[in-house]
């Protein structure tokens, strides 16, 4: 049997972190078994599914790299044939009109609450003729549900699984108004798509239930289930707002990768051994839908910003300067043809010192903002007069030092110490703040020979000259 899977999401706006991880498991396991993945945009809620909301879906899932193999169904568009299916189970007597009133359903709950016992349609009109009518009464269609037994599910994840069919509801088809409710649409559209595996969040494992009464009324095979268990916060709660960032879209924004969060998304749940990086290839070679445990999992900040890291690493310069581009833009920062070549020169130092591209950004920007630079208020205080005289005499020697490779810069710059009897930290800090505007930065030789003797030379005349103070106090 060729696998089919698909992700479902309702469009509410944007892809939280739980679903794209659905997304991700889905998928991983459609690959893995040489399957098809499909989406499925649940747009029913017509008030809520507005094309933004399903733009921000899919784009959450193009960036994380999980388009379907097929263009999207919309739920939206099925009605008819959800209709068509309620009406065939109600030939069949397998469904049933029910004329029941609001004001009496309302009784009927008001009854059982009061006498302790669960809230469920009382079936009074199970048994009635066909042709019954009730005039006024725009009638819904119930699914006659099995009062006796049980039903069983074998779930991937969460193991055999079990209700007495005496809890089950004669679940509600179609709505008075014609409309199909959400438990028929998802039967009918995972049927109809020949979906052979439902790989979702455990929040819907007990519709599980109502839908496999419907499979069986329909005559036909139901999917095989995995209810997966939901993502937790830091402190054991289900994750959400308080969190923080709980949109994937949010992460893109705040420079993480989708190689990361991959493969921080897939640790949520599985893993092989205890491998901590893993390839998106390694996760399709052994990603198995039965290997995902049962008990939440735990978002971790601290391990995602650690996979970020690393996969940053793992990108070519050219790569990550197309990256990080962006994200200087938000700085107020252009790249123009001197600032991709100096960041392509030096990168391989910023990103060794950077998380996410946001990092990188700002440790970038000693190679891109504009001369003068605006140090920070702790570079300020290695730019004092003793230190700015000092400057301007290491300035005058650097104009002539040659060859200018960071080792022999950083020779010259320690004979330069020596003569002027200070330690070497004293000549380190002001260079580096008068360079860079920071008291952190790549090796200050490394600096320099990115930024080349001439701009050297130009940033130390700026600060020799207070050009700092001066950009500072400007607005
Ligand atoms: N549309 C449902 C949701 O977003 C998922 C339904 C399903 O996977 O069966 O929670």
């Amino acid at each position: 049997m060729s696998v089919v899977v698909r992700f479902a999401p309702s469009p509410t706006g944007f892809l939280h972190l739980g679903g794209a991880r659905t997304a991700l498991f889905n998928w991983l396991y459609a690959r893995h078994c040489g399957g098809r993945y499909l989406l499925r945009i649940e747009d029913t809620d017509r008030a809520r599914s507005t094309p933004a909301a399903i733009e921000a879906i899919l784009e959450g899932l193009r960036w994380l790299g999980l388009e379907g193999d097929e263009p999207p169904v919309f739920q939206s568009t099925r009605f008819a044939r959800h209709r068509e299916v309620a009406e065939r189970l109600l030939a069949e007597g397998k469904a049933y009109r029910c004329w029941c009133t609001p004001e009496e359903l309302e009784a009927m709950r008001a009854r059982a609450r009061a006498e302790g016992r669960p809230v469920r349609y009382d079936r009074r009109c199970r048994e009635r003729p066909a042709d019954f009518r009730r005039p006024g009464v725009q009638p819904v269609v119930r699914l006659k549900v099995p009062t006796e037994g049980e039903t069983v599910i074998e779930d991937l994840v969460q193991g055999t699984v079990r209700i007495a069919n005496a809890q089950l509801d004669d679940m509600v088809l179609l709505r008075s108004d014609g409309t199909p409710t959400y438990m028929l649409s998802v039967v009918v559209d995972d049927h109809d798509m020949g979906i052979t595996h439902v790989i979702r969040g455990d929040d819907h494992l007990t519709n599980a239930f109502r839908q496999l009464q419907l499979y069986r009324a329909m005559g036909v095979e139901p999917p095989a289930f995995a209810h997966i268990p939901l993502i937790h916060g830091p402190d054991g709660t289900k994750l959400s707002k308080r969190h923080g960032a709980v949109s994937l879209l949010e992460y893109r924004e705040m420079g993480f990768l989708p190689e990361a969060m991959r493969n921080y998304l897939v640790r949520l749940g599985w893993s092989l051994g205890d491998r901590e990086i893993l390839t998106t290839e390694e996760m399709i070679r052994h990603f198995d839908i039965r290997d995902v445990g049962r008990s939440p999992a735990r978002f971790d900040m601290d391990r995602l910003l650690h996979l970020n890291a690393h996969w940053l690493r793992q990108k070519p310069a050219d790569e990550l300067v197309r990256l990080v581009e962006p994200f200087l833009r938000r700085l107020g920062l252009e790249l123009d043809e001197t600032g991709r070549r100096r960041l392509l020169e030096g990168m391989a130092e910023l990103v060794v010192r950077a998380r996410t591209l946001v990092e990188l950004a700002q440790g970038a920007r000693i190679y891109v903002a504009p001369r003068p630079l605006q140090p920070d208020a702790k570079a300020m205080k290695f730019l004092g007069e003793e230190q700015r005289a000092r400057l301007a005499r290491l300035r005058a020697v650097l104009a002539a030092t040659e060859p200018w490779t960071p080792e022999h810069l950083e020779e010259v710059c320690r004979a330069f110490a020596a003569r002027e009897g200070v330690g070497f930290g004293k000549i380190a800090q002001p260079l580096r703040a008068a360079l860079t505007g920071t008291t952190v930065s790549p090796p200050i030789f490394e600096v320099m020979r990115v930024l080349g003797r001439e701009e050297v030379l130009a940033r130390l005349d700026d600060a020799v000259a207070g050009q700092h103070a001066a950009a500072q106090q400007s607005p």
